[in-house]
C-alpha cells in the first residue's frame, strides 16, 4: 500500500516533469503558465491532466481538438513512479531518499532534452548537483558528497581539455596535410570541442551520488551502452555522429546506484 503511495507521488513528479522538459528549453516559466494543448491552446481541465491516467482514458488525444499527445508525457511519469519505487525498496522514505530521487529524475529530464534538442541547460544540471550532495544521511555525508562531485568535475575538465587539444591537432595536422575547403577558409584552426560543458556537471552529479570506485564503473557502463548507437551511425556526418551522451550516463548512474553492493563486491573480490 505503501508503495501505491510512493508510485502516485512519483507520477505526480514525472507529469511536472514533463512541463519542464517542454517549457526549460523555450525558457517558459514552468510555474506561472497553465497547461495548455500545443495545439489548440485550450486549457487542460483538472480531469485532463491527471498523470498517467488521463492519458490512458483520453486515448492519447487531447480532450477538446483530438490531436494525438505524444506518449512521451505518460512515459516519463511511468519512468518517474519506477524511479521513485526502485529508490523506496533500496532506501526506505526520508529526505535524503527524497533528494536522490530528485536528482535522478532532473538526470531524467537533462536526458530528455539531451536527446531532442541536443542541450544540457545549466538550471537544470545545478538542480541536479544540489540534490546529489545534499541526498546524504550526516553533514560528513554532504561533505563527502561535495568532495567526490569536485573530484569528477575535475577530472571531466582535464579528459575534455586532452581531448579537444588532441581534437583540434589533428584536424590542424590532416589540413596541413590535404588544403581543402575545410582550412582554407580559416587562417586559425578551428578549435573542436570534446565534450559540453553540461557533460561535466553531469559527472560532478555522478560523483557526488555514487562516490569514486562506482561512479567509474558507471562512466565505463555509459560507454558500452552507447556503443551500439555510435555503430549504428558510423559513416554519418559528423553532425549525425554527435550522439547525446546524458541519456547514457543518466541510465549507467541509476542501473550502478540500485546493483552498488553486488558491484562493490565483485570489486573488493577482484581487487
Ligand atoms: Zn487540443
Amino acid at each position: 500500500m505503501e508503495l501505491f503511495f510512493v508510485f502516485i507521488f512519483g507520477i505526480v513528479f514525472g507529469s511536472f516533469l514533463n512541463v519542464v522538459i517542454l517549457r526549460i528549453p523555450k525558457q517558459e516559466s514552468v510555474v506561472f503558465n497553465a497547461s495548455h494543448c500545443p495545439k489548440c491552446k485550450n486549457k487542460l481541465k483538472i480531469w485532463h491532466n491527471i498523470p498517467l491516467f488521463s492519458w490512458i482514458f483520453l486515448k492519447g488525444k487531447c480532450g477538446y481538438c483530438n490531436e494525438k499527445i505524444s506518449i512521451q508525457y505518460p512515459l516519463i511519469e511511468l519512468v518517474s513512479g519506477i524511479i521513485f519505487i526502485l529508490l523506496t525498496l533500496k532506501l526506505g522514505f526520508g529526505l535524503p531518499q527524497l533528494f536522490i530521487a530528485f536528482s535522478f529524475l532532473t538526470l531524467l529530464a537533462l536526458s530528455i532534452i539531451d536527446f531532442r534538442y541536443k542541450m544540457v541547460p545549466d538550471s537544470l544540471n545545478l538542480l541536479a548537483i544540489i540534490f546529489a550532495i545534499f541526498g546524504a544521511w550526516s553533514v560528513l555525508g554532504i561533505f563527502e558528497n561535495f568532495k567526490n562531485a569536485l573530484l569528477f568535475a575535475g577530472g571531466f575538465t582535464l579528459l575534455r581539455f586532452a581531448l579537444s587539444y588532441y581534437l583540434t591537432s589533428s584536424v590542424f595536422r590532416a589540413g596541413l596535410k590535404t588544403k581543402t575547403t575545410w582550412n582554407k577558409n580559416y587562417d586559425r584552426t578551428p578549435f573542436i570541442e570534446a565534450m559540453g560543458e553540461g557533460d561535466i556537471m553531469v559527472a560532478a552529479t555522478m560523483g557526488a551520488l555514487l562516490g569514486i570506485e562506482l561512479t567509474l564503473v558507471a562512466i565505463f557502463l555509459s560507454a558500452i551502452l552507447a556503443l551500439p548507437v555510435m555503430l549504428m551511425l558510423r559513416g554519418k556526418s559528423m553532425e549525425e555522429q554527435r550522439v547525446p551522451y546524458v541519456p547514457f550516463l543518466t541510465l549507467a548512474t541509476f542501473i550502478v546506484y540500485i546493483y552498488d553492493s553486488p558491484i562493490l563486491a565483485y570489486i573488493e573480490a577482484n581487487y
